[in-house]
């Protein structure tokens, strides 16, 4: 793999056009493994925004996109699908630089993103209306239609893939789009552009726009002119756009935060146990909005439980995402850290034991970046911040339950619905457990797998709507009904004097 070096210049993308903002501030782009500048980004104003989303529009109803066939739309998308599998590396490289994950994760990433594509295309090429049994002489049905423009916002810690589980159902159902991605993350967000752009989808489907979320996040949100917007990020920004799109209507559909519960008993096959809830806690240096941050244990077997799970976090080895054996990358940012830091003090502070990590890592060369141990707290209390809030940051909390009845009271204790899991070897058991947690993706002695054909749904106030599945799709698009009369003449509903 090369590791470049040069700084690379950003630039919106508006009505086919790559261009500077007349805005002189930027944001400068830095790489969380070792401070180093990789980026300058634009700073887009409110009115090139809007410039933008008038393109979106225009575009839309000019039909160059909406209206042409779904065998080509899908042909456009399987491109794309194979640009992605062509830049694999560079793409890769980049994500890693820009975000901090290390090279395992960040490969999973850019492969689920080309068959993110190539499921799109495939799906929207499958029959998708109705017909309805009605009385002669009339037939019924329905079509899909797409939304519109929609505006697709996007957080940092998946830049690509979170991006791409908008991008392929919006342009597979024939939306434009103005996007929005993290100002942390831009680059591979800016490559997933000229990638389109390179597979030949006209010009002023999709538009770039860099920036900071309060400016234009907030425009894309309130206009007029866009009819939906696909948010993914934290609970406290989907309410506020949520707000600013009653103006009019706009649909929403929102992915947003969790504190998601891990439930092990007794039972369960323990060293599978204590792998899954590592990974579901550590992987992704814990900024995974599905993370198992809560790890809810049995009694019998839970000091057992603490002391492996301990001793396996502190062998966690902690590094670059480019470095050969990392395998926990980077905080992706410094303000990301400091949060984290704090997280870590107000849980000291609240009373819970921290018994392992805890700390910022300086030591072999890891002083520039922003890296954190693998931190774990005991002696918990469901009314303590760390249980509740959405740390984000590779922290964990480890409760203790009698029996499944508090397993459950406490898994459910949450204003998130996100995800959950359960170990145990009594199967009865784990369908029982799962079917009462309040949460969307789910696992049963396994932790993190999903895939691009089943929906990813928050419950409560980790969001509303889906994506991914044939559910991701139907969130882009319109239903209408249209009833055709087979025999054309007056109703006789009115006398005519
Ligand atoms: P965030 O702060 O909510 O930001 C997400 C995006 O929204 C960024 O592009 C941000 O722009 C933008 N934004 C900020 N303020 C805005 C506003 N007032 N109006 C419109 N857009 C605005 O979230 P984050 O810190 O990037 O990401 C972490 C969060 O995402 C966590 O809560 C995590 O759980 C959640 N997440 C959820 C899922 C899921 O599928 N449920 C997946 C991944 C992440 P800036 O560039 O200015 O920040
Ligand atoms: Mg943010």
């Amino acid at each position: 793999m090369t590791v470049t070096t040069q700084v690379l210049e950003l630039k919106l993308f508006i009505d086919g056009e790559w261009r500077l903002s007349t805005n002189p501030d930027t944001n400068k782009v830095i790489n969380p493994a070792n401070g180093e500048l990789i980026a300058i980004a634009p700073r887009a104003t409110i009115e090139e925004t809007n410039e933008a989303i008038k393109v979106a529009k225009a575009t839309f109803e000019s039909g160059v996109w909406s209206k042409i066939s779904a065998q080509e739309r899908s042909a456009y998308l399987l491109k794309i699908a194979d640009l992605i599998d062509e830049k694999h590396d560079e793409l890769v490289e980049l994500e890693i630089k820009d975000n901090g994950k290390i090279k395992a994760e960040a490969d999973i990433d850019i492969d689920d993103a080309a068959s993110c594509f190539r499921y799109y295309a495939g799906l929207i090429r499958t029959p998708d209306g109705e017909t309805y049994h009605v009385a002669d002489p009339l037939q019924a049905m329905v079509v899909r239609e797409p939304v519109g423009v929609t505006g697709l916002i996007v957080p940092w810690n998946f830049p690509f893939l979170m991006s791409v589980w908008k991008f392929a159902p919006a342009l597979a159902a024939g939306n434009t789009i103005v996007y929005k991605p993290a100002e942390v993350t831009p680059v591979t967000a800016t490559k997933l552009i000229e990638i389109i752009d390179e597979a030949g989808v006209p010009k002023g489907v999709v538009n770039l726009v860099l920036g900071q979320g309060s400016i234009i996040g907030e425009t894309i949100a309130r206009s007029h002119d866009v009819d939906m917007v696909s948010f993914t990020g934290s609970t406290e920004v989907g309410r506020n756009i949520m707000r600013n799109a009653a103006g009019n209507l706009k649909k929403i559909s929102l992915e947003l935060g969790g504190k998601s519960p891990n439930i092990i008993f007794a039972d369960a096959d323990f060293e599978t146990a204590v792998d899954h809830a590592l990974v579901g806690i550590f992987y992704g240096s814990g900024q995974v909005c599905s993370a198992g941050s809560r790890i809810i244990v049995e009694e019998t077997i839970y000091d057992h439980f603490v002391e492996e799970f301990i001793r396996r976090a502190k062998n966690i080895k902690v590094g670059p995402g480019l470095a050969e054996g990392s395998e926990m990358g980077a905080i992706v940012s410094e303000s990301q850290l400091k949060n984290i830091l704090e997280y870590i003090e107000i849980g000291k502070k609240e009373g819970a034991t921290l018994a392992s990590g805890g700390n910022r890592i300086t030591e072999n060369g890891l002083d520039k970046g922003f890296f954190v141990e693998p931190t774990v707290f005991v002696d918990v209390t469901p009314e303590m911040r760390i249980v509740k809030e959405e740390i984000f940051g590779p922290v964990a909390v480890i409760q203790k339950f009698k029996d499944e009845e508090e397993a459950v009271k406490l898994a459910n204790n949450t204003i998130y619905g996100l995800a959950g899991g359960v170990f145990t070897s009594d199967g009865a058991k784990a369908m029982r457990v799962i079917k009462q947690v309040r949460a969307g993706i789910t696992w049963i002695n396994t932790y993190g797998p999903t895939y691009n054909e089943a929906p990813w749904h928050g419950y409560k106030q980790s969001g509303i709507g889906s994506s991914l599945g044939t559910f991701g799709l139907d969130e882009f698009q319109e239903v209408k009904q249209i009833n055709i009369s087979l025999n054309v003449g007056p109703t006789g509903w009115f006398s005519n004097h």
